[in-house]
């Protein structure tokens, strides 16, 4: 199925509303039955039918449709926020006494249900170094059910080998997940290098403006079907039918949004790398990368977001370069329509980044306005 049939055309039928080009925003709680045979016909399977909006919403079918098809799966599910994604995708494939395999450095939120709230519910997790596969088999206990993978993780953009990974978790009936939000659909499909549940924080680059926060999990149809009758209904964590009729307006540029920010991120990156104020990037398609024969093999574009250490550990002259940046918003989150920094001297004295860490997110500007505010900023240090 081509980019330009899924983004423009697939899961809609204008005939059904009046010819109109852009879908309807079906703001509805519930959907009324004719007979009572039509009503029992809607019970008989409930993933089918359009009964309740907790359950089935035209417009978040329309748009699950899509991301299903740009991820390369059977199907997927929209929910109210990537963490809600995380936290039902997980939770889906475990019970009490089971284990799981995490790569280091997770996303905030990941790191917290594996270490927070599942082992309250008798789970337990070992984190690893995701850049070997053989720490993955080492970390395998007669109890582990679940790999989760963030490929590459968000602050220091480390790898997972994808098609080793799935390899071991498949011949030891372990069950893998992965956070694929940094790559979006574009620019990595993990389903075809075996991965079973794909999640991403469509607040990122699916969404893409800044004005929605939502998340998906797309996999198998077994594997959908079972989570949509359990853990989907019951925690009830929907995306509103309002934010996806947004985000099917959203993924229309989709592929415009995430060249932009891919070419000038790497017009950016080689900038920084060169400068002698900056000491080190991490950034998967740079050749001072570990692992950029990896990114090259199983990432299909460079994406927009990577980090950097300055070149001086002093604080005060690492505030006057983020606060000297006039293009970059200083923020959390990344993906929409705007370039961001996340300071590491921003998170106080819990976290263990080293003071002269930035995160950088590129957005939609062009790169030559950007490289020119971030030269002014870096005469600050
Ligand atoms: C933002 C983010 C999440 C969480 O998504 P929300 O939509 O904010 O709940 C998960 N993973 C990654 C990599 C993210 O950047």
């Amino acid at each position: 199925m081509d980019l330009s049939y899924i983004l423009n055309q697939l899961g809609e039928d204008r005939h059904q509303y009046y010819n109109a080009v852009s879908p309807p925003l079906i703001q509805t709680s519930n959907f009324a039955f004719d007979t009572v045979a039509a009503m029992k016909e809607a019970f008989t399977d409930e993933q089918k039918h359009s009964i309740y909006t907790r359950g089935n919403n035209p417009t978040t079918t329309m748009l699950s449709q899509k991301i299903a098809a740009l991820e390369g799966t059977e199907d997927c599910l929209v929910l109210a926020s990537g963490a809600a994604a995380i936290s039902i995708a997980v939770i889906s494939q475990l019970k009490a006494g089971d284990h799981v395999v995490c790569v280091k450095h997770p996303y905030s939120w990941a790191f917290h249900l594996f270490t927070e709230i599942l082992p309250r519910f008798g789970i337990s997790t070992t984190f690893v170094d995701g850049c070997e596969t053989e720490n993955f088999k080492l970390a395998i206990l007669p109890n582990t059910r679940l790999f989760y993978l963030e490929s590459p993780t968000t602050m220091y953009l480390e790898l997972q080998d994808l098609t080793a990974v799935c390899l071991l978790a498949k011949s030891n009936q372990i069950k893998t997940i992965i956070d694929n939000s940094y790559c979006s659909p574009l620019g990595q499909q993990p389903a075809k290098f075996g991965v079973d549940l794909v999640i991403h924080s469509a607040t990122k680059y699916i969404n893409g403006h800044s004005d929605v926060v939502a998340g998906v999990i797309c996999g198998s149809s077994v594997l959908i079907r079972k989570i949509y009758l359990s853990e989907y209904l019951n925690f009830g964590a929907i995306c509103s039918p309002w934010n996806s009729w947004l985000m099917l307006r959203s993924l229309r540029t989709l592929p415009l949004r995430i060249r932009q920010s891919s070419e000038s991120g790497q017009k950016v990156v080689s900038y920084l790398a060169s400068h002698p104020k900056v000491a080190r990037v991490y950034y998967p398609h740079h050749p001072s990368h570990p692992q950029s024969l990896l990114a090259q093999k199983q990432m299909s574009i460079p994406m927009g977001m990577f980090s950097i250490e300055l070149n001086t550990k002093d604080e005060a002259s690492i505030v006057r370069f983020c606060e000297g940046l006039n293009y970059f918003l200083m923020a959390v989150s990344w993906g929409g329509h705007e370039s961001l920094i996340m300071p590491a001297c921003a998170f106080g004295s819990k976290s263990e980044l080293p003071i002269n860490f930035i995160r950088f997110y590129i957005g939609l500007e062009e790169a030559d306005i950007l490289i020119q505010d971030l030269e002014a900023a870096l005469v600050l240090i």
